[in-house]
């Protein structure tokens, strides 16, 4: 970070620190993503705010290694107990957290001592994916569907915390106050939401939100999942983005919405290619396709991801896409006649709340980016589920095992390229770690062990 940056970072620090004390709050949480999706967090009296919006604050690189029952894993890129990064809160991010009065909430960037971006950095590295398309002559909009599991009271064992049928009024009417405080809370926090409504699974609702840039996007998931947590605990219910909280049901999906664009133009819209596609927005959607199964290891990194991610279940557990097609990996979303510029977009199906969304950009970002330089193409769509096709129909079904998608990140160039040696290698040994420490579970043990953790 060079001095213009620091002071930059410390003049936006003072201006949010003054508002936030002329509006009564007290204290900061500044968090990031982990590698295995866990977000963790820091918190800074907001007196403090300027000087760690400069200078960071300080936390141990051990935590990049740490999995999801908190222990932490040894190998080439593991720092141990020695070393230290800083952790710098972006307080042009900034958000009061109405749900949790008195506090706001930053993402961090996190930088080495050496004033370096920090190798597993996962924001910046989704910045980084931004700003590669950039240069090209491209931006992306994207946004995270945010799925949860809402359990009465706050045991470990899952109590759905509604009855009523999927997506009925029923469910809407029994938890009415607390979805309006969750859609008021997350209003509050500064976040455009576009619905609010019950989903399929057993006590399952779902949010959605607008699309922004890739970066704001992954802050936005994570800010809205812990409003969503904030509020579900003051109202006695306990709130989770868990792959799976039932081993038999239908579990939470994290799908990405996603479009490119160029001189203000939807390239997913208006083009002479199968519904519109544009010949660069089809590219970018080819590359992510074919990069999907190594896309996995990142996009559905625990071992409870492939009891989700299974046919039947519109989860996207096949490499395909399809226009409106629910069981197809990608779903072509044109919109209604007539508002395609606006609204075609790309929905990534086989991703779910345990991802880290700041990863999850970066590598969509740089398979879609891979793709517009290969001038890839896509297959026929299929407009039937792919669960019915036969073998003939050549479509492949995703990675069904951890093991599976981190053998297809390691042999993945491009994603090698555009996340660094450093990051893909503790993806797969945090992924690698995981699937050992499940190993011999049935799905019952595994799912109970990661309903609460996401
Ligand atoms: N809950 C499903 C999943 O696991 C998705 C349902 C939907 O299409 O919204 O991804
Ligand atoms: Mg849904």
């Amino acid at each position: 970070m060079d001095e213009a940056e620091r002071t930059r970072r410390a003049q936006a620090g003072r201006r949010a620190a003054e508002e936030l004390a002329a509006r009564g709050v007290s204290a900061v949480a500044v968090t990031w993503v982990d590698t295995s999706g866990v977000t963790r967090v820091k918190a800074v009296p907001s007196s403090r705010l300027e000087h760690a919006a400069a200078w960071g604050v300080g936390m141990s690189p051990a935590f990049d290694f740490c999995m999801v029952d908190d222990s932490i894993l040894k190998g080439r890129f593991a720092a141990g107990p020695v070393g230290d990064l800083r952790m710098h809160p972006d307080a042009d991010r900034l958000a009061v957290l109405a749900a949790l009065p008195g506090w706001a909430w930053a993402p961090a960037d996190r930088y080495g001592l050496d004033g370096e971006r920090h190798p597993h950095d996962g924001r910046g590295l989704a910045r980084r994916a931004v700003e590669r398309l950039a240069a090209d002559g491209y931006g992306v909009r994207a946004s995270f569907e945010i799925e949860w599991a809402l359990s009465a009271g706050h045991g470990d064992e899952f109590v759905p915390a509604c009855s009523g049928p999927a997506y009925g009024m029923t469910r809407l009417m029994e938890q009415a106050d607390y979805l309006r405080d969750v859609l008021d809370a997350v209003t509050a926090s500064g976040v455009a939401v576009d619905q609010i409504h019950p989903e399929y699974a057993s006590g399952q609702y779902e949010i959605s939100v607008a699309a922004s840039d890739p970066v704001a996007a992954a802050d936005t998931v994570v800010l809205v999942r812990e409003t969503i947590r904030a509020v579900s605990h003051r109202h006695g219910l306990r709130a989770t983005f868990a792959p799976m909280v039932l081993a038999d049901g239908v579990g939470n999906g994290a799908h990405v919405h996603i479009s490119l664009w160029r001189d203000g133009l939807n390239l997913m819209a208006g083009g002479d290619g199968r519904y519109g596609l544009t010949q660069p927005g089809e590219s970018f959607a080819a590359g992510v396709l074919s990069r999907l199964p190594a896309l996995l290891a990142i996009g559905a990194p625990s071992a409870a991801s492939y009891l989700r991610l299974i046919p039947f279940h519109w989860a996207g557990a096949f490499a395909c896409w399809g226009w409106e097609n629910r069981e197809a990996a990608l779903r072509l979303v044109t919109g209604a006649a007539g508002d395609g510029a606006r609204a075609a977009n790309f929905e990534i199906k086989s991703f779910d709340g345990a991802a880290n969304p700041y990863l999850v950009m970066a590598g969509v970002l740089a398979a879609g980016h891979a793709g517009l330089g290969e001038k890839a193409v896509l297959p026929e769509p299929v407009d039937v589920n792919p669960a019915k096709l036969g073998p003939e129909h050549g479509i492949a079904a995703l990675p069904s095992s951890l093991e599976e998608a981190v053998r297809a990140l390691e042999s993945d160039d491009a994603l090698e390229e555009a996340l660094g040696e450093a990051m893909v290698r503790t993806i797969c040994l945090v992924r690698r770690g995981e699937a050992a420490l499940f190993d011999g579970a049935g799905e019952e043990e595994v799912v109970a062990r990661t309903r609460w953790i996401h």
